[in-house]
C-alpha cells in the first residue's frame, strides 16, 4: 500500500512522520505521475487559497478527481478540508469539490484563532480525541452522501466521512494520537480499486457515470 501526501505547502511533513511511524510507505506528492499507484492521498492543512493556486498551476486537479473516482481514498485535513469540500462559497478559486460537504473559512473567530477540545469520533475505542484547531473551518452542512464523525459541545461538525473520502477541519498529525492517520489507512487499504459512489447526481467531477 502506498500513500501520498500533497507537498505544495502547509505542514505535509508532520503528516508523513506519522504514517511513516506507523509503517505506511509515504511519498510526497507535487507532480499528478506522482499520484498514480497511490492507495491514499493526505492534503495537509495551510492556506486553501495558496494550495488551490499551486494545484491549478501545476495540473493536478483533474487528475485527483480521477484518482478518486478509481478509488483512491483522499483525507483532507483544515485547509485541505475546505478544498474537498462540494461548497465553498468563501474559497474564491478552484476546489477539488469531491465530497457532499459545506464549509465556512475561519469560521471560528478571530479570538479564538486556535484551540483544542476533546471530541468524541464516531468509531474510535477509547478516550475522546483531542483535536487542535488552527483557524479552521467549520463544516456547516452534510449532505446525504456523507456523514459526520464528530461534533463540538455546540453542534459543529469537525470530522466527515463520504466512502473512501475523509475531512477533520482540526490537526490529528500535531498530536501524539494516530487514531484518524490509522482510520486512513484502513480507509486506503480497503478502497483499492473500487469506485466511489455518488448519491446526489448520475455525473461525478470527471464525467463518468457514477
Ligand atoms: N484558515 C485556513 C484556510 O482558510 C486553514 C487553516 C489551516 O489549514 N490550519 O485555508
Amino acid at each position: 500500500m502506498k500513500i501520498g501526501v500533497l507537498a505544495l505547502q502547509g505542514d505535509f511533513e508532520e503528516h508523513i512522520t506519522v504514517l511513516r511511524n506507523l509503517g505506511a510507505n509515504t511519498s510526497e506528492v507535487r507532480l499528478p505521475e506522482q499520484l498514480q499507484d497511490l492507495d491514499g492521498l493526505v492534503i495537509p492543512g495551510g492556506e486553501s487559497t495558496t494550495i488551490s493556486r499551486l494545484l491549478v498551476r501545476w495540473q493536478l486537479i483533474d487528475p485527483i478527481r480521477r484518482r478518486a473516482s478509481e478509488g483512491m481514498a483522499i483525507w483532507g485535513t483544515c485547509a485541505g478540508a475546505i478544498l474537498l469540500a462540494e461548497r465553498a462559497p468563501d474559497l474564491d478559486r478552484e476546489g477539488l469539490r469531491l465530497m457532499d460537504i459545506g464549509v465556512e473559512r475561519n469560521s471560528f473567530g478571530r479570538q479564538v484563532d486556535s484551540f483544542e477540545a476533546d471530541v468524541d469520533v464516531t468509531g474510535f475505542a477509547g478516550p475522546p480525541f483531542r483535536a487542535v484547531f488552527i483557524r479552521a473551518p467549520r463544516i456547516t452542512d452534510v449532505g446525504g452522501a456523507a456523514t459526520a464523525l464528530a461534533q463540538l459541545p455546540d453542534g459543529a461538525i469537525v470530522a466527515a466521512q463520504q466512502d473512501r473520502l475523509l475531512t477533520t477541519v482540526f490537526h490529528p498529525e500535531l498530536t501524539d494520537d494516530a487514531r484518524f492517520h490509522q482510520h486512513f489507512l484502513a480507509l486506503a487499504a480497503n478502497g483499492a480499486g473500487a469506485r466511489l459512489p455518488r448519491q446526489a447526481d448520475t455525473t461525478d467531477a470527471v464525467g463518468q457515470t457514477a
